[in-house]
């Protein structure tokens, strides 16, 4: 477990107020002038060295994203966008991050805006985190007061202002260049990359788009040195993160911990254990609902990180863990999902717009034993049609869940497969059907 020392997020419950001041006493704003005095350099070299990758999702390592922005400011200015929007079912880390810990991420931005030449920063918060803007503008009027924020930022020479900007529920707009066209005023859809943001970005202007919880971690690794970050986890997945544990589980709770902690232990250390014990454990989504789903048998074993998730098929994502138990009906699940990603496709291209409807359908279809065997096929099929054919990764997002569904749970979808005509000839039929045969028979 996390020694409470190690702990970046002290005040993740609340226990000492989100208030400025209390905020300084638990070492927030220590050192930041001093840290601006040591330039940009310095300050990329360290996060490249701590080895810390994007909270969000995708885990890119940021001090190498922050290197991609042109060092000088060439008559452009640059913008640091901050993505709040934490839409990802099962992920609401950000939330107590803007509600109980708002000045680590205020004091993240300075650092990380003046590490990219930007004297702008958007915040892009979800409109329905409404409470949570209101804190965080508290928050950010609270620091302008201390005079941590404005012209010459903390005394560092450097100028740096905070807007929030708010969402209107789009999930998409979590996307980086939907978010960058929902901030210009436009309809929040992605656009193709290259170019990338960091060039061409906010206002075509270069532009570093991370996560809250990736920016609030910035100070603390400063003061306390990339080595001691890199310390912890494992190596290419250092430090800590917080992760969301929802779903069927007695005490659901946001934690942070240590990257590398087996997913067991966060469950049953931290979260009450599953409902109905370890043995009632039927699959665990690790990274938020985009992510391809683990059964029991890989949780037993499997530790969160980036790279043993991706190794077992699956991902880190936004860590936001759903933990589905045996009572539950697994297909009913996952078709819920489908159904979401159907409603939040931007539309712009047809294998998103089309296959997710698709993918939503066929999964009702098995759900309510109206299946056969073909269509599970197909449902395999538009998932790997979507994959890889996208403008965005929303593609990925929406056929991974259902991969990941048909990797593991196949014999189950195959036995609600009783309107085939195969079946209804042959009673016992056995789970693997050889294709050949089937549509011989078909035929
Ligand atoms: Fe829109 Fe989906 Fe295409 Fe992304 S993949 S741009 S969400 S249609």
């Amino acid at each position: 477990m996390l020694k409470t020392e190690d702990r970046i997020f002290k005040n993740l419950y609340n226990q000492y107020g989100w208030e400025i001041e209390n905020a300084i006493k638990n070492d927030d704003w220590k050192d930041t002038k001093n840290f601006i005095s040591k330039g940009k350099d310095w300050i990329i070299n360290e996060i490249k060295s701590s080895e810390l990758r994007g909270r969000g999702g995708a885990g890119f390592p940021t001090g190498l994203k922050w290197s991609f922005v042109p060092k000088e400011l060439k008559g452009r200015p640059h913008y640091l966008v901050i993505n709040a929007d934490e839409s990802e079912p099962g992920t609401c880390k950000d939330r107590d991050i803007l509600r109980y810990e708002p000045q680590k991420l205020i004091e993240g931005s300075l650092i990380s805006g003046y590490a990219v030449g930007a004297k702008v920063c958007y915040i892009y918060i979800r409109g329905e985190y409404s409470n949570e803007g209101k804190r965080l503008q508290i928050a950010i009027d609270q620091a302008y007061e201390k005079n941590f924020l404005g012209k010459n930022a903390c005394n560092s020479g450097w100028d740096f202002d905070i807007h929030i900007h708010y969402g209107a529920g789009a999930y998409i707009c979590g996307e980086e260049t939907a978010m960058l066209e929902s901030i210009e005023g436009n309809k929040g859809q992605p656009r193709l990359k290259p170019p990338f943001p960091a060039l061409v970005g906010l206002y075509g202007c270069p532009t570093i788009v991370n996560n809250v919880e990736t920016i609030a971690v910035v100070p603390t690794i400063l003061r306390r040195g990339a080595k001691w970050f890199a310390s912890l986890g494992k190596s290419k997945n250092t430090g800590t993160k917080i992760f969301c544990i929802s779903g069927n589980v007695n005490s659901p709770c946001n934690v942070e911990e240590e990257m590398g902690i087996p997913l067991k232990d966060l469950i049953e250390k931290h979260a009450g254990g599953v409902i109905g014990g370890w043995n009632n454990l039927q699959a665990v989504i690790p990274g938020g609902s985009s992510m391809p789903l683990l059964p029991k048998n890989i949780c037993d074993n499997i530790t969160m990180d980036f790279d043993s998730l991706i190794a077992a098929k699956s991902g880190l994502g936004t860590a936001g863990i759903i933990v589905i138990n045996k009572d539950q009906d697994i297909i009913k699940c996952m078709a819920r999902i489908a159904r979401f990603y159907k409603h939040e496709s931007c539309g712009q291209c047809t294998p998103c717009r089309e296959g997710s409807g698709w993918m939503w359908r066929i999964l009702e279809r098995i759900s309510k034993r109206e299946a056969t065997f073909s269509d599970v096929n197909l449902l395999e099929d538009v998932t790997k049609q979507i994959e890889g054919h996208t403008i965005c990764a929303f593609g990925e997002g929406s056929a991974w869940p259902v991969q990941g569904l048909l990797r593991h749970f196949r014999k189950e979808i195959d036995k609600l497969c009783v309107n085939d005509p195969i079946i209804k000839k042959r009673k016992n039929i056995p789970y693997l059907v050889d294709q050949h045969l089937l549509e011989k028979e078909n035929a």
